[in-house]
């Protein structure tokens, strides 16, 4: 029996599966202080006994094996998180081998393993929330180097007509900062749930994505864009992004899923909302076989 954790900003999912990635229970604990929460995730997984844990993170998290600190979150705006030894907490309290990485590479792994990219050799998972933020698996690794990637933080080319200042409180205005579920709901007056018939709000979210997109292809060429998170519940928003990767790539490359093609290169994930736990679960197996 494996265990999972995709601990996001709001709530911790904890999940026990198997390493075909069948999830068998789960629970939903709201995300407090460290205090608060974790003595509930604790008492999850002692009452399941699990030989192996994954867990996918909200960061930035220190990901670095030989790190002094590896396995804490880093400087979150969540206070209470803040330099939050995670890892060791977990690690002192079960006593088995842990995953760790953050929430959208281990989202990526699930899809890449279980999902949408079954079958390929590469994918990237981009989420689209209450952050932006992705991950992508290359040869069954996953993308780090000196820490895991931001790509949720890049800059984008402004619209002509936008003139919103963006809510990122590090860059004001990159990608996070203007096409964040946040973002959406400070521009317009309201949450995106409820703009789902005003189509210049998804044409506006669609500009700045697509453009993200395209750096992710030129500087990665991965096999699959999966996109998910709260905002990609808008689904009238795929058509156009299709439409404007399109547009922006031009033609440039040749292979059909970047052209005629491009409906079934840029999807929704395969496996619904359940791709970060379920990449827990491959993360656990993976730590447990090394
Ligand atoms: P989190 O990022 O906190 O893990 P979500 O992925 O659910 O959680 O993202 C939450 C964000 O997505 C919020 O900003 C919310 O307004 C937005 N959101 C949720 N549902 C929709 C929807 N149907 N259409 C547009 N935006 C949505
Ligand atoms: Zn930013």
């Amino acid at each position: 029996m494996l265990g999972s954790i995709e601990a996001g900003g709001t709530k911790f999912v904890c999940a026990i599966g198997t390493e075909e990635g069948e999830i068998l229970d789960r629970i939903t604990i709201p995300t407090r202080t460290p205090n608060e929460t974790i003595p509930e995730v604790i008492q999850f997984f002692r009452k399941e006994k699990i030989s192996a844990l994954g867990i996918g993170s909200f960061g930035p998290i220190d990901v670095k094996k030989e790190s002094p600190t590896y396995g804490n979150i880093l400087n979150t705006p969540k206070l209470a998180w803040q330099n939050y030894p995670f890892l060791e907490t977990m690690q002192n309290a079960l006593q088995v081998p842990i995953g760790f990485t953050t929430d959208v590479n281990a989202a990526a792994l699930g899809e890449y393993v279980f999902g949408a990219a079954k079958n390929l050799q590469s994918c990237l998972y981009i989420t689209i929330g209450t952050g932006i933020g992705a991950g992508a698996v290359f040869q069954g690794e996953l993308l780090e180097g000196l820490s895991h990637p931001e790509m949720g933080h890049i800059i984008v080319r402004k619209h002509p007509d936008d003139s919103f200042e963006g809510v990122c409180p590090y860059h004001h205005d990159c990608l996070e900062g203007l096409a964040s579920g946040p973002a959406i709901e400070k521009r317009w007056g309201k949450k995106g749930a409820e703009l789902s018939d005003v189509k210049k709000v998804w044409e506006l979210e669609a500009y700045y994505i697509a453009q993200a997109l395209v750096q992710y292809i030129m500087i990665l060429m991965p096999e699959k864009i999966i996109i998910g998170g709260g905002v990609s519940n808008q689904t009238s928003i795929f058509p156009l992004i299709h439409q404007q990767v399109k547009e922006l790539l031009n033609g440039y490359f040749t292979p059909p899923l970047l052209n005629d093609n491009i409906v079934d290169y840029i999807v929704k994930p395969g496996l619904n909302g359940d791709a970060g736990i379920i990449g827990g679960l491959v993360l656990a197996k993976r730590e447990l076989e090394n």
